[in-house]
């Protein structure tokens, strides 16, 4: 690895990032990553360390033709096993596809019952993905057993970004790979495969993860403009905030009730029912920069941490140069 040991002495690349670089290389992928060493330095400088990493793993699955393949659906498996008190624990590794559909299952169910009030009696902390995910979970087994006929079907929505030029060419680049939303990067054969499942509404976005278009609609409709909002801002907008789609609300910048604020993609913004709560009844603000960044302002004016970058890809060069 030259060019890595004269960037590490040059004091442009740290140390982490030689780590994931030399953690690329196996006998088959060697050859490859000494030809593009210097194209995957160049790259990976750009980059925050977790995207580095999610680049590096996917430029080796495509390098690495003859390692595991992580579609392979005869790998899956899952256990549930007898624990502490009759509890069960369950575990389970499953293919992209597979993992997929379940997870948009689970999450369809969750927003269902969390519309329905089943979830509300809980304290904050309990009321966290991993307990409403537990919750689906066991409605989906009451669902398939048969024993609730009252319970309507779900209609799960997964979302996968994929760069036109992907779609094009047939050929990913492992810098700006096609990914599930709350998900990783898949190949191209799963976003296929998915596409396969259901039916399929394509919507066209700028650089910046701004929604132009959806499918052959003039406007966005409702229910098109949500998941237009999902696209584009991926969760919660508030700086250092992670709480995912499912767990947010659309924030009129311009307010619906005071402002006169209109039902406009450019005048909505998810947040999560925690920052929704600080600008509606604490006085703090919401403001949007260019390019999908946005800045929590306190009651006092006093920006809270950086503005921040959200949207579907999570791997932006333009974030976080170091
Ligand atoms: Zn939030």
């Amino acid at each position: 690895m030259p060019a890595t040991e004269a960037a590490l002495a040059a004091g442009t690349l740290s140390v982490a990032k030689a780590r994931l670089l030399a953690g690329a290389i196996n006998e088959r992928t060697a050859e490859r990553f000494a030809e593009q060493e210097a194209f995957l330095i160049e790259q990976v400088q750009a980059l925050p360390v977790d995207d580095a990493k999610t680049a590096l793993d996917y430029w080796r699955r495509l390098a690495d033709t003859d390692g595991p393949d992580p579609d392979d659906p005869t790998r899956n498996w899952a256990r549930l096993l007898p624990g502490y008190g009759g509890r069960w624990h369950l575990e389970a590794d499953l293919d992209p596809v597979a993992g997929t559909i379940l997870k948009a299952v689970l999450d369809a169910i969750g927003e269902r019952m969390h519309q329905e009030g089943r979830f509300k009696d809980l304290s904050p902390e309990a009321n966290s993905a991993s307990h409403r995910d537990a919750g689906a979970l066991i409605e989906m087994a009451r669902r398939a057993s048969g024993s609730d006929p009252d319970r309507q079907a779900v209609h799960p929505d997964v979302v996968v970004v994929v760069p036109v030029a992907a779609l094009t060419s047939g050929v990913p680049d492992p810098f700006n790979p096609p990914l599930v939303r709350d998900g990783g990067p898949v190949s191209l054969d799963t976003v296929l495969r998915l596409a396969q499942l259901g039916t399929v509404s394509a919507m066209t976005t700028d650089a910046a993860g701004r929604p132009l278009r959806l499918g052959r609609k003039q406007r966005l409709a409702s229910g098109d403009q949500w998941t237009a909002l999902a696209v584009r801002d991926g969760g919660c907008v508030a700086p250092g905030c992670d709480r995912p789609v499912a767990f947010c609300q659309a924030h009129h910048l311009s307010w619906w009730d005071r402002d006169g604020g209109a039902t406009d993609l450019e005048n909505l913004a998810l947040l999560c029912s925690h920052h929704h709560h600080l600008i509606h009844d604490q006085k703090w603000t919401l403001q949007a920069g260019a390019n999908n960044t946005w800045q929590l302002l306190r009651p006092d004016g006093a920006p809270v941490d950086h503005p921040r970058y959200v949207g579907h890809r999570p791997m932006n060069r333009a974030r976080s140069p170091a």
